[in-house]
């Protein structure tokens, strides 16, 4: 494989953390050119020292610090713009990744997407982009890597569906008349995969599964009806596909982040790693249906892309405001479908998005009304 050019967004995060790990364990396949992070300054600072990157950006917080020279929202734009990157993977968390992911493919970058939001909120605007430029995109998330990998190696007409895998959260084993009652603490405990606070909270509430049936029809191209969901508490199915035959494919393996990262990349390489390797001996895998009523954030995300348009945005906009509702107290967990619901029903949202000014503005708009029904209780 030729050396990559890799510039990470988002690089004090979860995503952002596992991919330097892995990328130092290759220095003949990539450069590591930039690093952008949101608020930790201090530990951005140490990663740049350790990784050797010079190029470096900070979007929140007013930083005087000679080594960031990249400042800001428009700093990470700008960052792009100059980094001189190949590809660049995108784990900047929630709707703050749109624009960077978008300015990444107008730049003829490839584009190695842990950022969900880029998809969701705007996903056949950012396919054209793809198009256009005649680049990759490629994901990151664990499931859509797993269904990627897999994809790839039939003709499309022979497939029937694919099936996303979702561990449960930290709540599968709680009976659901108990979930009005749990704290943020209980929802952070993930039982199999180390992730960020949002998405651990999304996990529980099987809202982060509804935001992968949304990117899988944009990335598969595929209708709703040919994405399933099912609980594999494992994790150690990432994701399967069913051809025409009805023959399963799955890509089974330890959930570790790591590798789907090295995966999109290295795209089309398949490189070795030292992670440990999955053993089956003494090994079960269980899977079983989604109950519906336990997560109704699931059901939303599939009326949300039945009507398309700004409803799965608005979906993602409204699960933002809940979510951070939670983690404040000031919103109990079955709260986030109620408010989620109330929102996408405030109005008849455009059902079509044809330029960022229009989908920001719809965004901003979403979180509006969400706040003012949080806030005068309307719940
Ligand atoms: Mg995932």
């Amino acid at each position: 494989m030729s050396k990559k050019r890799v510039l990470i967004l988002g690089s004090t995060g979860s995503i952002g953390i596992s991919a330097l790990e892995i990328l130092a364990e290759k220095p003949d396949c990539f450069e590591i050119v930039g690093l952008s992070a949101h608020s930790n300054e201090s530990l951005l600072l140490e990663q740049a020292q350790k990784y050797k990157v010079t190029k470096l950006a900070l979007s929140q917080g007013n930083t005087n610090h000679p080594a960031i020279p990249y400042k800001g929202r428009e700093g990470i734009l700008r960052l792009i713009e100059e980094s001189e990157a190949d590809i660049v993977l995108n784990g900047i968390v929630g709707s703050a990744g749109f624009v960077p992911s978008l300015t990444a493919l107008r730049m003829g970058k490839h584009l190695a997407l842990a950022n969900k939001e880029t998809l969701v909120m705007a996903g056949e605007l950012v396919l054209k982009e793809v198009k256009k430029h005649g680049v990759n995109l490629l994901p990151v998330d664990s499931e859509h890597s797993a269904i990627f990998q897999l994809y790839t190696r039939f003709a499309k007409d022979s497939l029937e569906g694919v099936i996303l895998t979702a561990s449960g959260g930290a709540f599968r084993d709680l009976p659901k008349e108990k979930l009005s009652k749990v704290t943020p603490a209980d929802a952070l405990k993930h039982p199999t995969w180390s992730m960020g606070k949002k998405i651990t909270i999304d996990s529980a509430s099987l809202a982060n599964k509804g935001l992968e049936v949304i990117e899988a029809h944009h990335l598969f191209e595929l209708p709703p009806e040919k994405i399933h969901v099912v609980i594999h508490p494992q994790s150690y199915v990432h994701s399967l596909i069913q051809t025409k035959d009805g023959n399963l494919y799955a890509q089974i393996g330890v959930p570790d982040m790591r590798i789907p990262i090295l995966n999109a990349l290295s795209y089309p390489d398949i490189l070795p790693q030292s992670l440990p390797k999955l053993s089956l001996s003494n090994l079960s895998l269980h899977f079983f249906e989604p109950d519906r009523e336990k997560y109704p954030m699931l059901g939303l995300a599939y009326k949300a892309l039945q009507k398309g348009g700004a409803y799965p945005l608005v979906y993602n906009a409204a699960n933002e405001v809940a979510v951070e509702a939670f983690l404040q107290g000031a919103l109990p967990f079955t709260g986030i479908p109620i408010l989620v619901e109330k929102t996408l029903q405030w109005k008849d949202w455009p059902i079509h998005l044809s330029s960022v000014e229009e989908v920001l503005a719809t965004d901003a708009y979403a979180r509006a009304i969400s706040r003012s029904i949080l806030s005068e209780r309307k719940l």
